[in-house]
C-alpha cells in the first residue's frame, strides 16, 4: 500500500500526497508512531478535555499546549460514502473510495476506504481502521540524505 512518490527513482515531493513525517518534520509526530504501533490516536486537551481531530499542538477550545493522545475507536459505520473512477491520484488504486465514517459518539470524520470493491460499500457498513507503512521520503540533514519511515491509515469493510 504505498503512494508513489518517485519517478525514475528520484523523489518528487509535489506526487507526493503524504505528510512528512519524523520529528524535525511536524509536531504531531507521536500520531505518526502510534499508527506504526497500530494505534488510532488523537489529542485531547488535559485543561477542558477537547477532543480533536486531527491531532492538535494547541488546544482550540481554550489554547491550552497541554495535550494528551488518546485511543479513538478502532471500528465505524459509514454514513455516506463516494467512488472516484476519475481523477484519482497517481498510485491509488481505482475507484478511489472515501466515506464519511461515524465512530460511536466519538467524532465523524473522512477516510479513504481500502480492500473494498467497486460498489461494495453501502450507507451503514462497520469498517475497521488499518496502519500500514508508506514510502520513506528522503530528507536531507546537511550533506546526508536519510530515509524517514512513515506509516498511514484507511478504514476497510469488516467481512462477517
Ligand atoms: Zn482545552
Amino acid at each position: 500500500m504505498k503512494g508513489i512518490n518517485r519517478l525514475e527513482g528520484k523523489y518528487a515531493v509535489t506526487m507526493d500526497l503524504y505528510p512528512l513525517q519524523g520529528k524535525d518534520f511536524t509536531k504531531i509526530q507521536p500520531f505518526f508512531d502510534n499508527l506504526k504501533e497500530g494505534r488510532f490516536t488523537t489529542t485531547k486537551c488535559s485543561k477542558c478535555e477537547k477532543v480533536s481531530y486531527p491531532p492538535r499542538v494547541i488546544c482550540p477550545e481554550c489554547l491550552s499546549e497541554e495535550l494528551v493522545y488518546i485511543d479513538l475507536p478502532k471500528e465505524g459505520e459509514v454514513i455516506t460514502c463516494v467512488e472516484e473512477e476519475i481523477g484519482v491520484p497517481i498510485g491509488f488504486e481505482v475507484p478511489l473510495v472515501l466515506a464519511i465514517i461515524k465512530l460511536g459518539d466519538v467524532m465523524t470524520f473522512i477516510s479513504r476506504i481500502i480492500n473494498c470493491g467497486r460498489g461494495e460499500l453501502k450507507e451503514g457498513a462497520k469498517v475497521r481502521f488499518v496502519s500500514f507503512p508508506i514510502e520513506p521520503f528522503p530528507a536531507e540533514f546537511g550533506k546526508e540524505t536519510l530515509e524517514i519511515e512513515r506509516y498511514y491509515f484507511a478504514f476497510e469493510p469488516v467481512k462477517d
